[in-house]
């Protein structure tokens, strides 16, 4: 007694949780739970009521189709009941299917079956009248449904008129309509830039869409009709089974589905099956199995129906593409960019057709958006190829202890700082010449053909050089030998002696080149140039503040945070010492006569300075667009005279040429945010 007592328990708590999950679903297109978990609990109950007919109790979710609930729509009783169908997750539930068609019709011949892709979206039925198309409506509980007329008439694959000159004056075509991948991924990306909430799957997208009380936002929203039944008032004028029918349907001007076809037994139909399953990730829209359906009309009619779904048809389902699973850690990936992507480690999950561990969550704003913490239940996503997604958090099922996820401030690879630029989405490690994540990618850049140029150090070279551990940075490069390089696998003397010579020959580059061969975020050729211009030496560029890299042409606060970002990083600053002593030695530009304001002007230089050598103050007074002169004329502009001065300084007062002594010079360059013991190459 207290065995049937738990029984009934379970099946009243299955009853409820399953009325929730509908009115979720099917009234508010927000499911709880995904679709397989819901399929799991329908089975057990169903597998309840089987054993134990005397407890089923009508409003069972097994004997109703859809929900109910308040809706905004007009009702619409339909002429005949939108069914669901029985569902089959096996070959052997297939192989009863089957078995128990034929012992129904009394037969042991194959029968013929309709195999159609079961298009994931939502039934619709629509009345043509006199060939017009007069209303349309949801199945909604299977007896009645929605009036979404004026939705359904915003979507362009749907017949405002019937094609061809023999239409019945009374027309019900029933389809699907759904979204496909391609809309649904620009949809929710729309969402997500609006930081809204993002659909589940395109199922719920399209349920969504379709029943916006506002046509024009349904007229926006990608959704296509496919049509898979027709009925009409007198079964005179359509063909006798379903295969010609659609063809009819066809010719109205419906759109139907390509994949359909036509099988002759059970055996026919699996292998139509496994068919269709490898090409299920390459449709441009989402099936979630294959409904078999009895081919005559006449044999359709002798099986009937049961409750909530013909006696003629099946859906084969399959592998379900979302399941519920837990967060068990969120860790930070370092990307060759450097973006630092959140991954999301679940508690494995079975989905999609392969257990997944993983799941990409693109970006704090995405953690953000989703609300989610360690220790969340949440619906996992593998669609086709896709990498696993988390679509959806359910907060009902949060633990006290969940955490909050947070940023790293330092690469987890090495330790350089994280950055997040304002008004960008992705955070990055600023570490970008030195970051093992990054190597590979920072020694590509460094050697392509804009950058220093370096024939030969391809991706092969790249990738033996790094993964045998004789490169680190790109000031390992200079000290590679022939007699290293011949030591690997495959690399003939010629080709290392090449990769060599070309190496050496990078070391005098211009300095806009070596800028651009840093590899540092948005700093691409043009902009390289024109800091290499304006700065006119590493070391002023390095050394710039933020309003200084502002007031350069084409570099905003964006790029100018890259820049900062990027120098400031010691490691940044050692490996670019570090090519300095491997004999690196970058050119200096003539800095853009806007910066320059001794453009035009000559200087000279006399005596011995102490605080720079001559020709440091040379680059320096360059920088600033002087000509630095070896003799004194009535031209000269300034003398820059240092101690012990002679016979240039006296000849500079005779002709009233400016002079200044050091400590002015000094003050002079500091005006112009020069230092004149930093500038130039060392
Ligand atoms: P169903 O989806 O299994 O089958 C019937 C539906 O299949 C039709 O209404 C139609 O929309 C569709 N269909 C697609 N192609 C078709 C074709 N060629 N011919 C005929 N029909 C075609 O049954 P159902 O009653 O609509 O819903 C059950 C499904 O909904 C289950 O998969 C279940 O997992 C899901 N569901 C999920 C939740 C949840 O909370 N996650 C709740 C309720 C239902």
């Amino acid at each position: 007694m207290s065995g049937h007592s738990s029984v009934k328990r379970r099946m009243q708590a299955l009853r409820s949780a399953l009325t929730d999950y509908n009115y979720r679903y099917y009234v508010l297109d927000d499911p709880q739970v995904p679709d397989a978990e819901y399929d799991r609990q329908f089975r057990e109950l169903q597998a309840l009521e089987a054993e134990y007919p005397d407890l089923v109790t009508p409003d069972s979710p097994t004997q109703r189709i859809g929900a109910t609930g308040e809706t905004s729509f007009d009702e619409i009783v339909h002429r005949l009941p939108m069914l669901s169908l029985e569902n089959a997750f096996s070959e052997d539930e297939l192989q009863d299917f089957d078995r128990r068609v034929r012992e129904r019709l009394g037969t042991d011949t194959d029968i013929d079956y309709v195999c159609e892709p079961k298009l994931d979206g939502l039934a619709v039925s629509l009345h043509y009248e006199q060939g017009l198309l007069t209303r349309a409506a949801t199945r909604g509980d299977g007896y009645s449904g929605e009036d979404i007329t004026a939705n359904i008439r915003t979507i362009p694959s749907v017949p405002l008129k019937l094609r061809g000159e023999h239409v019945p004056p009374l027309v019900e075509v029933r389809g699907e309509v759904y979204m496909p991948r391609a809309g649904f991924e620009s949809l929710n990306g729309l969402l997500r830039d609006r930081g809204e909430k993002t659909f589940v799957n395109p199922r719920n997208a399209a349920a969504g869409s379709l029943r916006q009380k506002n046509p024009k936002v349904t007229a926006k929203r990608p959704l296509e009709f496919c049509g898979y039944s027709v009925a009409v008032e007198n079964e005179a004028d359509l063909p006798d089974n379903q295969w010609d029918c659609l063809q009819l349907v066809r010719q109205w001007g419906f759109r139907i589905n390509p994949e359909m076809r036509l099988a002759t037994g059970v055996d026919e139909c699996s292998a139509a099956f496994t068919d269709l399953l490898n090409k299920r990730a390459d449709l441009p829209y989402e099936i979630d199995g294959i409904v078999f359906k009895v081919n005559r009309l006449a044999l359709q009619q002798q099986l009937g129906f049961v409750s909530r779904a013909p006696r003629w048809a099946i859906a084969r389902k399959f592998p379900a593409q979302e399941e519920m699973t837990t967060i068990e850690a969120v860790e930070f990936q370092v990307g060759r960019t450097g973006a630092v992507t959140p991954v999301a480690r679940l508690h494995p999950v079975f989905v999609g057709g392969v257990t997944v561990s993983n799941a990409t969550l693109h970006n704090m704003d995405e953690i953000e958006r989703l609300g989610l913490h360690v220790g969340d239940t949440v619906f996992i996503r593998r669609a086709g190829d896709v990498i696993p997604q988390v679509v959806k958090v359910v907060p009902e099922k949060r633990p006290a202890d969940a955490r909050a996820i947070v940023r790293p401030e330092q690469c987890p690879v090495c330790g350089s700082d994280v950055i997040q630029i304002e008004g960008e989405v992705v955070a990055r490690c600023s570490g970008g010449l030195y970051c093992p994540a990054q190597r590979k990618e920072a020694i590509r850049h460094y050697a392509s053909r804009k950058a220093l140029d370096i024939e030969g150090l391809g991706e092969k070279w790249i990738d033996i050089l790094v993964d045998q551990g004789q490169v680190e940075t790109v000031a390992d490069l200079y000290r590679l030998s022939v007699s290293v390089l011949t030591g690997f696998e495959r690399m003939g003397e010629k080709s290392a002696s090449n990769l060599v010579a070309a190496i050496d020959g990078s070391r005098h580059p211009a300095l806009w080149r070596f800028v651009y061969a840093l590899g540092i975020r948005e700093v691409g050729e043009a902009t390289a140039k024109s800091l290499a211009r304006h700065f006119g030496s590493l070391e002023a560029l390095m050394a710039a503040s933020d309003d200084e890299l502002q007031s350069v042409a084409d570099v905003g606060p964006v790029v100018a945070g890259h820049i900062r970002s990027f120098f400031d990083q010691p490691h940044n600053q050692d490996t670019i010492e570090a090519l300095r002593e491997a004999g690196v030695q970058w050119q200096t530009e003539v800095v853009e006569a806007a910066s320059q304001p001794l453009a035009g002007q000559t200087w000279v230089l006399t005596g011995t300075l102490s605080s720079m050598t001559r020709d440091q103050a040379k680059a320096a007074l360059e920088q600033l667009g002087a000509k630095v002169a070896g003799s004194v004329s009535a031209k000269t502009h300034c003398v820059v005279a240092g101690e012990a001065a002679g016979s240039k300084r006296t000849k500079a007062e005779s002709l009233g040429v400016e002079i200044m002594d050091e400590a002015a010079f000094e003050a002079f360059l500091q005006n112009h945010n020069i230092t004149g013991r930093d500038t130039g190459p060392v």
